[in-house]
């Protein structure tokens, strides 16, 4: 039986070489961490809820991904998988989030009054501004592992603190299993909704098991605050609008995302967090503040522009298609968000977003006038420090030759003096 523990024990019986899986072919961070010391010593291992390190790695083993494109190969199926299976995902970690270590805390910053700027996107460029994380309610196990009771209670809590929201944030929620699938689609077109769960990533992980119950989408009466319930986790909290007032579209997100934290609170439901990893997700790659913040934005210019990957990194900021993860963009534009979650503030990821787009677009505007964006290019941060670190470096080597220098002299002139 997939997904269950019932399998755990009686795997023991084969070696670790016989049960070991087959990576050869993989280009996942999973792949490239997973030793088969590692395996051996958590292979018996299982968390309260009854997860293995088999049901951890399998998505990753039978999705080798693409040479280019490297995905994570892995997820957990409950808070504590984090803690059980450290050995492994602890690496993990640290390589999808730069190094990331086992010591060091994220930071948290909801306060969107700290964000500088960001209303005054160009709206001719800009097309839609969203900002979305993931929420794990405390005392469930995780999707990947759910059971068809624990999903339906996670539904059932959400639809009831969601309900409560008034104001700007009242809205309605519509169950995947009483829409058509004509409706399903046209809020998959309009970017409101969760696409079907097509993707193996997913369905290898074991998050598409019974589909498509208790699995819906909650929106108020304008659908620019929208919380999906049990796709990929508990709940994807996303404030979205067209045009490029990112600075509204993060208000909004920071408001509405507090006010359900507080409502669930109140029902003794916490959200999964720890000072380490931020808010716990499923994909070790939310990890941290789970936030995606982007824009759809034309450039179809600097995204022909030889230096285009260079610059999406310098900026710290990654790109994808308009149809979603996994698409190609259409007519140059582009899904442009920050790529790090872990290790720095949403405000953090949300500015970078903000000055990025900007920079950005009016590189857009130099190439439609014929003009050189060389000058434009931000300096790369990691050379800059490297730069200090020589620097620093340098010094020591200048002080301490000087110092070493010093000694020789003092004891020459020293010794001199003696035998004189
Ligand atoms: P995520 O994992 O962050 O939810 P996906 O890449 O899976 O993002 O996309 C989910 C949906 O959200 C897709 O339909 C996508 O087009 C839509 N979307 C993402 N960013 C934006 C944006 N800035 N404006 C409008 N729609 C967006
Ligand atoms: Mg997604």
């Amino acid at each position: 039986m997939p997904f269950g523990n019932t399998h755990n024990n009686f795997k023991l019986n084969y070696k670790v070489e016989e049960e070991y899986p087959n990576l050869s072919k993989h280009n996942n961070h999973m792949a490239k961490v997973l030793t088969k010391e590692i395996y051996g010593k958590l292979r018996d291992k299982q968390t309260p809820s009854g997860y293995t390190l088999d049901d951890v790695i399998q998505t990753g083993v039978d999705n080798p991904g693409h040479p280019f494109i490297m995905t994570v190969g892995c997820v957990a199926g409950d808070e504590e998988s984090y803690e059980v299976f450290k050995d492994l995902l602890d690496p993990i970690i640290s390589d999808r989030h730069g190094g990331y270590k086992p010591t060091d805390k994220h930071k948290t910053d909801l306060n969107f009054e700290n964000l500088k700027g960001g209303d005054d996107l160009d709206p001719n460029y800009v097309l839609s501004s969203r900002v979305r994380t993931g929420r794990s309610i405390k005392g469930f196990t995780l999707p990947p592992h759910n059971s068809r009771g624990e999903r339906r209670l996670i539904e059932k809590l959400s639809v009831e603190a969601l309900t409560s929201l008034d104001g700007e944030f009242k809205g309605k929620y519509y169950p995947l299993k009483s829409m058509t699938d004509a409706e399903q689609e046209q809020l998959i077109n309009d970017h409101f909704l969760f696409d079907k769960p097509v993707s193996p990533l997913l369905t290898c992980a074991g998050m598409a098991r019974d589909w498509p119950d208790a699995r819906g989408i909650w929106h108020n009466d304008n659908k620019t605050f929208l919380v999906w319930v049990n796709e990929e986790d508990h709940l994807r909290v996303i404030s979205m609008q067209q045009g490029g007032n990112m600075r509204e579209v993060f208000r909004r997100f920071c408001v509405g995302l507090q006010k359900i934290e507080e409502i669930f609170k109140k029902h003794n439901h916490g959200f999964m967090w720890n000072e380490h990893l931020g808010f716990i997700l499923t994909c070790p790659s939310n990890l941290g503040t789970g936030l995606r913040g982007g824009v759809h934005v034309k450039l179809p210019k600097l995204s022909t522009h030889a230096k285009f990957e260079e610059i999406l990194t310098r900026l710290r900021l990654q790109k994808r298609g308009t149809g979603g993860v996994d698409t190609a963009s259409v007519g140059g534009v582009f899904d442009i968000s920050n790529a790090d979650r872990l290790g720095s503030s949403e405000v953090y990821q949300v500015q970078l977003v903000v000055d990025g787009v900007k920079l950005m677009v009016e590189m857009e505007k130099k190439l439609e006038k014929g003009e050189s964006i060389d000058s434009m290019i931000p300096s790369q941060k990691i050379l800059f420090l490297s730069f200090i670190l020589f620097h620093v470096l340098l010094c020591w080597l200048v002080t301490s030759w000087a110092y070493l220098a010093d000694v020789s002299i003092t004891y020459f002139l020293l010794k001199k003096s003696n035998n004189n």
